[in-house]
């Protein structure tokens, strides 16, 4: 029996659908004990990856587990839908470029297209995750696109809005030029941000009041230069003045005094001297900059500035840098916003005027030379953020967004978050630093498919939230019936106007739509009935498990889930939220496209299987990066293998009418049987207290220990004989109930893992009156009386003793199967047991065993052992033919022979023993007659020639 993994697994993907096996596991446990699972919505973008199907173990896994231990559960997946992910590919389909593309195009088509894709890919995603084995109820996938998802937020804001913590403020907030939008600070993530290199400019500021002196500034970023307004140093690092051979003074930090070559120091002083002088500014003939610019150009202190880079002394433009504007309030400094919403500059800019800020750089330069106040110019690398759709680099700009005030919830917040059990550990000092060091939830976007912020603001300085469909009904006065058979998107939405409810005068909706966080925030709420069937809410929230990749998910999707649960309910969303790491290749390093690193789900699939996928899923430590790939896979299927081999002895030696009397009870009277099932029992209580701990990784640790290292490697190795060569039918009975027990019950266990192998098992095993599929079984229980430590203990000696011998052996190179005369042991408290000594006889290969002070190996060969020897090396030989013909144990062989004389004599002189144990029904010496399989072997320094054909 091959292991063919996407053969099997098709096969059972059948069966399971013909025989509506999910549907019977649910009604199973309708109404009984409640274990409450919300999946976090995966964004039906594109197929999903091999480290979506990570997560997707884990939540496949833990569900059937507690399937298996009788809990009711919901089984509802989840698709997150909207915002500037879907837009981007949308665009890419549509060979968009900016937002202008977008418009002319037309909002409700581009909107209609946006739906469109996301419902082709929660298709692809659905059936990608029923090839994985994933049981959920797949026709009750919630999509936080739908009007209930987007209502439930409306709902949501109007409590923010009426708690006082919604406000549209003003501030300099990370951009994306390409998608024209703000970034939320929560979504840059350390990897958002890049190693790029920029041109730094350093340049010569003349000092007011003070002849040939000028400040040396540094800066990255030249296209901020128009709108600078004043310089900062630091009050405590020292400066310097330092005179060039062109008699030119320079003033900058003490220690990049290197920046000017041969210069002579004429003063060195604390930077708080510098505090107030003016300066002349860089661009102060153009007309915006004259406009806005308040007072002179000045220097001021600032703690952050470093020594680090630059020169020590900061350029400050507070219409594009987010500390920069800080330090405007702080120092009442005028603010210059260079650029539009297209990242254009703005009319004033002169020269400047409607060039992109990205590509102005010469043009500044080429200015700033004629003015000569370049310095030098040059490349510069440093690590940069960029937009994490699109991947272009952000800017700063000053812009009004839609905030949610973060200050008086930030202690509610850490509260519930400490209530949550996090796994790994970690996890809860993770989410606690970013609660603690967040700023406010910025929530709008200057986009087209997401929620629609249902924020009307009034030219009065009015403004109000909508907190539900039935609610704008009553409030419009303008384009209900445009809007009504719509869902609330736009730009249907935008059609509906309501009164301002302090002036009355007829206002919009703001264009924004929402942070896409807010969408799979709402879901504990949304997708469990809370605005419609509270009865229901109550039974399943909180969730008891969730379960998301973690980088990211902190500042994200937790942060979220949180922030929405402590706003409306003072309490958790989840009572466990269990995070993993990232998939990288099998070097560890990023998957890319780009790269030609990236493994496609669905080739993975094919290629490896999904079992040994899962099983390496399930076995990684979730703290850290899974490195996948096809070599890991084939090391993983080669342990699968191990498993599959114990399976196919047992019905190699058993056959089907036979296995209906296994099932039936069990006698333990031979020890290794004792100690195989006493290891069983003790597996399964290990198994079920790691995975009550959603400890995937130590369950399938101990699992995989027992079915290599004790079931095969040690249990059916030293009972080969029992179904081999049974000393009575009685014995291979047992034999055979007690492995059959073993396999049964250690499928159950390794069923929420592997569910396709379990299953193929299973139906080979199954006989009438058993549950018709493995996964309708009840979780196996640990039996106590069934363990016998002491036996365990003595066992671990035994495989010890056995392991010093065979090294022993090794060392002389002396095959085992060369029986030997003694083996000396230690005293031990076995040695009155024969059983656990003829273990160690048998595996040793060694007649006697004796009691002594240490071990020791009597490795004299006399003339009988060494004929043994090769006797034994004979009938291996014989067995591997019969092997690689494929017949039957049972089958009777006739044997030809030929070859050097002596091994043909000794062959001759145990033609008994050979007959016996190779199931032999005769030997014929040359043999002319066409045999099945045949070849040359070498005993020792001689060659014999075998041949095997049925009889
Ligand atoms: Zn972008
Ligand atoms: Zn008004």
């Amino acid at each position: 029996m091959e292991l063919n993994f996407p053969l099997i697994e098709k096969n059972i993907l059948k069966f399971w659908k013909d025989n509506d096996i999910f549907k019977k596991l649910r009604k199973k446990n309708q109404d009984k004990e409640r274990w409450s699972f919300l999946d976090g919505p995966i964004t039906a973008n594109n197929p999903m990856g091999v480290h979506h199907a990570w997560g997707r173990t884990y939540k496949d896994l833990f569900q059937r587990y507690k399937a298996m231990q009788g809990f009711d559960q919901r089984f509802q997946n989840g698709f997150d839908c909207q915002g500037l992910w879907v837009e981007v590919e949308v665009e890419k389909e549509l060979g968009f470029k900016t937002k202008k593309d977008i418009e002319k195009y037309g909002i409700a088509p581009f909107v209609e297209k946006c739906k469109e894709r996301v419902i082709k890919y929660s298709k692809v995603q659905t059936e990608q995750s029923i090839r994985l084995g994933q049981w959920m109820d797949w026709d009750n996938s919630y999509y936080t696109m739908s009007d209930e998802n987007n209502y439930a937020i409306w709902s949501f804001l109007k409590t923010c809005w009426q708690k006082g913590m919604l406000y549209k403020g003003k501030d300099v907030v990370p951009w994306c030029i390409r998608c024209g939008t703000a970034i939320s600070e929560h979504e840059i993530l350390t990897e958002e941000y890049k190693e790029i290199i920029h041109k730094a400019i350093y340049f010569k500021l003349p000092v007011i009041g003070k002849k040939n002196t000028f400040f040396l500034v540094w800066t990255t970023t030249p296209w901020t230069l128009p709108s600078n307004v004043a310089l900062a140093v630091s009050s405590k690092l020292d400066y310097v003045e330092i005179e060039n051979k062109n008699k030119e003074v320079f003033i900058l930090l003490e220690n990049k005094k290197d920046l000017i070559p041969e210069g002579k120091i004429l003063k060195k002083f604390p930077g708080k001297e510098l505090d107030g002088l003016e300066y002349k500014g860089m661009f102060d003939e153009l007309s915006a900059v004259k406009k806005s610019l308040k007072s002179k150009h000045k220097v001021i202190l600032w703690k952050d500035v470093t020594g680090e880079e630059g020169t020590g002394i900061v350029h400050i433009a507070p219409g594009c840098g987010k500390e920069d504007f800080q330090l405007s309030k702080e120092f009442n400094l005028s603010v210059i916003n260079p650029t539009d919403d297209e990242s254009r500059y703005n009319k004033g800019f002169d020269f400047l005027e409607g060039k992109l800020v990205a590509e102005v750089n010469d043009l500044i330069f080429e200015n700033l030379e004629k003015k000569k106040i370049v310095y030098k110019i040059e490349d510069y690398k440093h690590r940069y953020p960029t937009c994490w759709r699109c991947k272009e680099e952000l800017i700063f700009r000053l812009v009004d967004e839609w905030y949610i005030s973060m200050e008086k919830p930030r202690k509610p917040l850490m509260e519930v978050a400490e209530k949550i059990k996090w796994i790994p550990s970690f996890g809860l000092e993770r989410e606690l630093d970013w609660l603690k060091n967040m700023q406010d939830w910025l929530i709008s976007k200057k986009r087209y498919w997401g929620l629609s912020l249902p924020i009307y603001e009034c030219s009065c300085g009015n403004f109000e939230v909508i907190g539900s469909k039935e609610e704008l009904e009553e409030r419009a006065v303008e384009g209900w019936e445009e809007f009504e058979n719509h869902s609330p998107h736009r730009p249907w939405v935008d059609k509906v106007k309501i009164k301002c409810g302090k002036c009355g005068k007829k206002i919009s909706r703001i264009l924004d739509v929402g942070n896409p966080w807010l969408d799979a925030g709402i879901v504990p709420f949304s997708t469990m009935g809370y605005f419609n069937n509270k009865e229901y809410w109550k039974k399943w929230f909180p969730a008891d498990f969730i379960c998301e990749s973690f980088p990211g998910q902190f500042k994200n999707w937790f942060y979220s889930l949180i922030v929405m649960s402590t706003v409306l309910e003072d309490t958790f969303p989840a009572k466990t939220i269990f995070g993993y790491a990232s998939v990288r290749d099998e070097k560890g390093e990023e998957m890319h496209k780009s790269k030609g690193n990236a493994i496609w789900f669905d080739d993975a699939v094919e290629k490896i299987g999904v079992e040994p996928m899962r099983w390496m899923y399930g076995r990684q430590n979730p703290a850290l990066n899974l490195k996948f790939g096809y070599g890991a896979a084939e090391e993983i299927k080669r342990k699968l293998l191990t498993l599959w081999n114990s399976f196919v002895f047992l019905l190699t030696y058993v056959n089907k009418e036979e296995i209906i009397s296994l099932n039936s009870q069990l006698s333990r009277n031979n020890l290794l049987d004792k100690w195989i099932v006493s290891k069983l029992n003790n597996l399964i209580e290990k198994v079920t207290k790691s995975l009550d701990k959603y400890n995937a990784a130590s369950a399938s640790s101990a699992i995989e220990d027992f079915f290599i290292n004790d079931l095969s490697l040690w249990y059916i190795r030293r009972s080969r004989k029992r179904f081999q060569k049974p000393d009575s039918p009685e014995e291979k009975k047992e034999a055979a109930k007690i492995l059959y027990f073993v396999l049964l019950n250690l499928i159950k266990l390794i069923s929420p893992f592997m569910p396709f192998l379990s299953e193929e098992m299973y139906l080979k095993l199954k006989s009438e009156g058993m549950p018709e599929s493995i996964h309708l079984y009840d979780w196996p229980k640990s039996e106590k009386e069934l363990v016998d430590e002491k036996l365990e203990e003595k066992m671990v000696k035994v495989r010890e003793i056995v392991t010093l011998a065979l090294t022993e052996r090794a060392k002389l190179a002396i095959k085992v199967r060369q029986p030997l005369k003694e083996l000396i042991i230690a005293d031990t408290d076995f040695k009155k047991e024969k059983e656990l000594l003829d273990l160690i006889k048998e595996e040793v290969n060694v007649k006697k065993i004796s009691f002594g002070k240490e071990l020791k190996l009597d490795t004299k060969i006399s003339s009988a052992l060494k004929e043994e020897g090769m006797v034994r090396e004979i009938i291996r030989n014989i067995q591997e033919l019969r092997k690689k013909t494929g017949l039957k144990p049972e089958d009777k062989i006739l044997v030809g022979y030929s070859g050097d004389s002596e091994l043909e004599k000794i062959i001759y002189k145990n033609k008994k023993s050979v007959l016996e144990e190779a199931r032999v029904k005769d030997l014929i010496k040359g043999g002319k007659e066409t045999f099945d399989a045949e070849k040359t072997i070498k005993v020792g320094e001689k060659e014999i020639h075998l041949a095997i054909k049925k009889n």
